[in-house]
C-alpha cells in the first residue's frame, strides 16, 4: 500500500475507502520491517493503537461522527507526556518515567481521533541538532543511513520521511522541527510562541520551546495546526484567542497571497553550501512568476543569535533540569550514601555529556557576578534580534532563507566538536528568540541526493499566511513527493 499524506488518509478512512485498522496495521508492519534500521521510535504502542483504531472504525461504520484525523496513525516526540507508555526525553534519567497525564497536544490529537502509534527518538532533552545525543538509541537519515536525520526531533522527521506514520509532532527550541524536516525532506512548522500549548511538554528552554507538526505536505501541516493550535488555560504562556484568533488553516490554503513581498537577506547566504544557495535561488525564481516581489532586507544582529541563544537556552535548561535529582523523577543512584550524593551521583550517572555541558554553562551564566555579563546581555541581544525582524516585516510579508548551512552530515562528523554542532543552528534560532513562526519545506536535493529545505519566516501569529506562502511553492514543485527508497 502506498504511503499517503495525512489528509488523503483521513479522507479515505472517513469515506470508508480504507479503515483506521488497515492504516495502523500498515504503519506497524513498516515499523517492524524498517525501524530496526531507521531507529525513529523509542516506543511503539501496537496493541493500544490497534484497539483505538478498531474503536474509531466502529464509530465510522455506525455512521457516528469522527474527529478531523479520523483514525490516522500519528507519532509524538518523546518529550511530550502521554498517560500511557513511558515519556523518556531520550534520557537515561527518565528511562522508566510514566507521566500521570497527557500533554494538551496529545489530548487534542486524541480528541481529533488520531491514533498515536508511538513516541519518537530525539536528542536527550531536545539538546542537539542531529539526534546523536539520544541516550537511548540511534536514528539514521532514511535518505542515507550513514547520515544523521537532524535534530532534535530527528525521530519524528525520520518517521514521517520513511512512512512510519502519517504525520508527527516535534518541538522546536532553536530549530529542532525545521532542521530535521530539511534534512529528511519533509515539512516542519514551528508556530508562534504561545500558539500551541506547552502543557505536558518537558521543558528545555521555556521561553523558546514550541510544539509543531512534521508532515509530508504543507496541507498536512495546516490540518495538524487546526487540531493543536489554540489557547490552553493550563499553559499561562499560551495566547488567548481574543488577542490572536486561531484561523482555520485549511480554509484559504490554496489561495495565493496577492502582491507577495518576499524579504531576502543576501549577506546571510555566504555561510551556506553552494548547493543550498543554488536551491534557494531556484526556489525564489519559482515565486517571481506568481507575482512575488523580492525585497532586500537587513538583519544587522543576526550574527549574534547563536551566542545569545546558547546563553539563554542553557540558562533556562539549567533551571528546568534541576528537578531531575534522583528524588522526584527516574534514575536514582545505588551508590549514594547520603542525600547530597543522591543528587550528584544520580545526575552524574544518568545524564548525558551534552546535557551536563549545558547545565554547567547555564548555571555559570546565571551565577551572581556573571548574570549581568552573560544572561542579561543575551536578553538585550534577543530584543535587538526581535526588533530587527519586526522592522524587516514592515517592508515584506515573509523572509526566505536557508534552514541549515548544509544538508544532513555524516554520523559522528560533529560529535567531537559541540561548537560546530551549535553553528549549524545559525538560520533557525532567530525565529525562536523572536517568537515568530517559521516553516521548512523541501526545495531540492544536493549532489549526493540529500534533501534541501527552504525556510520561510513570517510575523507572529501569521501562520495562516505562512502556510499559504509555502503552499504557493509546493503547488509548483514536486520535491515534496519524492520519498527515500525504503521498500
Ligand atoms: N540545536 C539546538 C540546540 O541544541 C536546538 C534544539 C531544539 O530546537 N530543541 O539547542
Amino acid at each position: 500500500m502506498e504511503v499517503l499524506s495525512l489528509r488523503a488518509l483521513r479522507d479515505n478512512i472517513a469515506a470508508g475507502r480504507t479503515t483506521s485498522v488497515e492504516a495502523v496495521r500498515m504503519v506497524l508492519e513498516r515499523i517492524g520491517r524498517i525501524d530496526t534500521m531507521v531507529g525513529a521510535y523509542i516506543s511503539v504502542f501496537e496493541e493500544q493503537a490497534l484497539a483505538r483504531a478498531a474503536e474509531i472504525d466502529g464509530r465510522i461504520a455506525a455512521g457516528l461522527p469522527v474527529g478531523a484525523l479520523a483514525g490516522a496513525p500519528v507519532a509524538v516526540k518523546d518529550n511530550m507526556c502521554t498517560a500511557f507508555g513511558a515519556t523518556t526525553c531520550a534520557s537515561r534519567i527518565l528511562k522508566n518515567f510514566q507521566a500521570p497525564y497527557d500533554a494538551t497536544v496529545v489530548g487534542r490529537l486524541s480528541a481529533a481521533d488520531a491514533v498515536i502509534v508511538g513516541k519518537t527518538n530525539m536528542d536527550e532533552f531536545a539538546m542537539g541538532s542531529s539526534t546523536e545525543n539520544s541516550g537511548l538509541r540511534r536514528t539514521v537519515n532514511p535518505w542515507d543511513t550513514g547520515r544523521v536525520p537532524g535534530g532534535s526531533s530527528g525521530g519524528s522527521a525520520a518517521a514521517v520521511a520513511a512512512g512510519l506514520c502519517a504525520a508527527a509532532l516535534g518541538s522546536d527550541t532553536g530549530g529542532s522541527i525545521r532542521q530535521p524536516a530539511a534534512f529528511c525532506g519533509v515539512v516542519g512548522l514551528k508556530p508562534t510562541y504561545g500558539r500551541v500549548s506547552r502543557y505536558g511538554l518537558v521543558a528545555y528552554g521555556s521561553s523558546l520551546d514550541q510544539i509543531g507538526p512534521l508532515t509530508r505536505t504543507v496541507e498536512d501541516a495546516a490540518l495538524l495546526m487546526n487540531v493543536i493550535a489554540g489557547h490552553d488555560p493550563s499553559d499561562s504562556t499560551s495566547v488567548c484567542e481574543s488577542m490572536a484568533p486561531v484561523s482555520d488553516y485549511l480554509a484559504d490554503l490554496d489561495r495565493p497571497v496577492e502582491g507577495l513581498r518576499i524579504g531576502v537577506v543576501s549577506s546571510l547566504n555566504a555561510g551556506a553550501d553552494p548547493a543550498v544557495v543554488k536551491a534557494l535561488d531556484e526556489a525564489l525564481a519559482v515565486y517571481r512568476p506568481l507575482g512575488a516581489e523580492l525585497i532586500e532586507v537587513e538583519l544587522p544582529h543576526f550574527d549574534y543569535a547563536i551566542a545569545a541563544y546558547y546563553v539563554i537556552a542553557t540558562a533556562e535548561a539549567s533551571s528546568n533540569l534541576a528537578r531531575y535529582d534522583g528524588v522526584h523523577y527516574g534514575h536514582r543512584s545505588k551508590q549514594a550514601e547520603d542525600y547530597v550524593a543522591v543528587y550528584s551521583k544520580s545526575r552524574a550517572e544518568a545524564l548525558g555529556q551534552e546535557v551536563k555541558r549545558r547545565i554547567m554553562l547555564g548555571t555559570y551564566a546565571l551565577s551572581s557576578g556573571y548574570y549581568d555579563a552573560y544572561y542579561l546581555k543575551a536578553l538585550k541581544v534577543r530584543n535587538l534580534i526581535r526588533t530587527d525582524l519586526v522592522s524587516a516585516f514592515e517592508r515584506c510579508d515573509c523572509i526566505i532563507m536557508p534552514v541549515a548551512p548544509t544538508t544532513a552530515f555524516n554520523i559522528g562528523e560533529k560529535t567531537d566538536d559541540p561548537l560546530q554542532m551549535y553553528l549549524s543552528d545559525i538560520y533557525t534560532i532567530s525565529a525562536n528568540l523572536a517568537g515568530i513562526p517559521g516553516i521548512s519545506i523541501p526545495c531540492g536535493f544536493d549532489g549526493r541526493g540529500m534533501p534541501i529545505g527552504m525556510q520561510i519566516l513570517s510575523p507572529a501569529f501569521s501562520e495562516d499566511r505562512l502556510l499559504r506562502i509555502a503552499r504557493m511553492y509546493e503547488r509548483q514543485t514536486q520535491w515534496h513527493q519524492r520519498r527515500p527508497d525504503m521498500g
